[in-house]
């Protein structure tokens, strides 16, 4: 069940504050591709592109973690200069752990950011990484997601009624 709950629960990818981890020490993000910096099946887009360009201005290498294949995967990771692992056997830890040894960095100096919680979150946490859950972009496609959607309803319910407290630990930790 721990596996299943992220570290933090958030609207969107695009609402996390990237300078404030950098000032917590992280240098690398994971992220997962459809509904996390894209629609699902949507190409690369003006909004992620920016969004990945100034996180490597800040100084963050950023790689993609991913289930889908070589073609998806590299055609969205290439022009944004993001590393990548594509069919990463997601929840397995091995993509994680594949994505932060290529980066050059060690696992607490990174976190992933991904909108499942079977796949995003559970992997995020068996690699042993701070993971935040995003609210999916856009519709999701195909029975199986579906299908896990109807699952995840519980765990999410536990994940809103804890993350008002995770966000208060969260912000306390930088006053430190
Ligand atoms: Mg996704």
């Amino acid at each position: 069940m721990w596996n299943l709950l992220p570290n933090l629960y958030l609207s969107s990818t695009y609402d996390i504050d990237f300078e404030e981890m950098y000032r917590r020490g992280y240098r690398g993000v994971l992220f997962d591709i459809d509904n996390t910096l894209v629609g699902h099946n949507a190409p690369q887009d003006e909004r992620s592109l920016a969004l990945l360009a100034g996180l490597h201005d800040l100084g963050y290498k950023t790689a993609v973690v991913s289930n889908n294949k070589y073609e998806r995967v590299s055609s969205f990771a290439d022009p944004a200069g993001m590393f990548y692992v594509y069919k990463a056997g997601k929840p397995l830890g091995r993509g994680y752990r594949q994505a932060i040894e290529d980066m050059g960095l060690k696992s607490e100096e990174v976190f992933s950011v991904g909108d499942q919680i079977f796949t995003d979150v559970w992997g995020a946490n068996r690699a042993g990484l701070f993971n935040i859950l995003v609210r999916p972009l856009g519709k999701d496609i195909g029975f199986h997601i579906f299908l896990k959607r109807i699952i995840e309803k519980p765990i999410m319910l536990v994940v809103i009624l804890r993350n008002r407290r995770m966000m208060r630990k969260f912000e306390q930790m930088s006053e430190r």
